[in-house]
């Protein structure tokens, strides 16, 4: 099928990009020895879990379903954070995940035994309180009032015993400079306890596919960890594995006028990008400009109820008209993880491009998606 023959609305993932991107990842493991595995939050499309696991080292997950999803499509490393299990799941996590990494002490202490008798490696979250992000802090674990990780006053170096590993993850979108101060802060505050530790793990939010990234510090860091302490380094980023590979077509379903050109697509940023509203940003459009940058300029909008439901203006070559279809870049990550069908808004079909740009339906969605997740 052709990228133009596909229904909308529709993600569509490029499998190509997807591999160019895991060569770059593959490549600070082979030139490191440092392990990558995806962290699934932010990209689950399990039909590209075998690729993607020829590249990296597993999954990590947020708890239980991502883990079993990690455990049962990819089947290599399995690792969990959570800010705190559930009892009468933990002993599913335990049958499935190699590192366990607890976010407290009192978690800690009540499920470290538990995890070390399955022989699983115990980690534990620090939170470093270094924030290298502005202004967004609902992405910054070292926000003031986090409830991510033990912070050096509240260390308890007598509970360390069966700790292999220390994790923690601070960053979001970000360069290998903010790693590196990251990093100090870590020795600076955690030093004292590495020396006795097998692994660290460096958490998320590593931009490493991204064109300006800086990959030589990235190594340089990893570098300093293992020769220093002797540690094993991993990282488990998600944006990074599927950045820039993906697109979300929609068609315009109306257009209106009040003040500005209005597009009504049969998309919806609220149910099938919710990021943009809460994020909140404006996703890249193919072949458009910013408003008043191009001669015909419009607000592409949602199709449900909410007055909000924008996705951003944006400005054209020529009018649309009813029946365009709109591409918007980026759409991989944290966007067909987080749909919803609020207000009985479809899912968008699941699509894949193959490398020789043929185009495949993996997954449609119907009525029954909607009705049976509510009652
Ligand atoms: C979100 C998250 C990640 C992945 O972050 P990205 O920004 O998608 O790279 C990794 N580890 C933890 C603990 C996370 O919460």
């Amino acid at each position: 099928m052709r990228f133009e023959d596909l229904p909308t609305p529709c993600f569509v993932v490029d499998v190509a990009l997807i591999e160019k991107n895991l060569k770059i990842l593959n490549g600070v493991m082979q030139r490191t020895g440092a392990k990558i595995v995806l962290a699934q939050k932010a990209f689950s499309m399990t039909a590209l879990y075998p690729l993607i696991g020829e590249y990296l080292s597993g999954t990590t997950a947020s708890g239980l379903y991502e883990a079993r999803l990690g455990h049962e499509e990819m089947g290599k490393e399995t690792h969990v954070f959570a800010p705190a299990y559930r009892e009468e799941e933990f002993d599913e996590i335990l049958s499935i995940c190699d590192h366990i990494i607890f976010n407290s002490f009192s978690q800690l202490e009540k499920y470290k035994d538990r995890a070390l008798r399955s022989g699983r490696k115990v980690g534990l979250r620090i939170n470093p309180e270094c924030s290298t992000q502005v202004g967004h802090e609902i992405y910054d674990p070292c926000s003031p009032g986090s409830r991510f990780g033990v912070k050096r006053e509240d260390f308890r170096p007598d509970l360390l015993d069966g700790v292999s590993g220390l994790h923690f993850h601070t960053l979001c979108q970000q360069n290998s400079d903010d790693l590196e101060t990251t990093l100090r802060a870590v020795e600076e505050k955690f030093g004292t306890w590495l020396p006795q530790m097998e692994w660290i793990n460096f958490g998320g939010g590593h931009h490493i596919t991204r064109d300006d990234y800086d990959i030589p510090t990235l190594e340089a860091c990893i570098k300093r960890m293992q020769n220093r302490y002797g540690l094993e380094v991993y990282l488990e980023p998600g944006e990074a594995v599927a950045l820039n590979a993906g697109y979300l077509i929609a068609s315009v379903l109306d257009l209106h006028k009040n003040g500005i050109g209005i597009a009504i697509l049969d998309t919806s940023a609220t149910c099938h990008m919710p990021d943009v509203l809460e994020m909140p940003y404006r996703p890249p459009l193919l072949d458009s400009g910013l408003p008043g940058e191009k001669p015909f300029t419009y607000r592409l909008t949602g199709q449900t109820c909410l007055t909000g439901d924008v996705v951003g203006d944006y400005s054209f070559d020529r009018p649309l008209v009813c029946g365009d279809r709109v591409v918007f870049g980026d759409m991989a990550i944290y966007s067909m993880v987080k749909t919803n069908t609020f207000n009985g808004m479809a899912l968008p079909a699941i699509a894949l491009q193959d490398k020789d740009g043929d185009c495949r339906i993996v997954r449609e969605f119907g009525y029954e998606d909607f009705k049976y997740r509510l009652a």
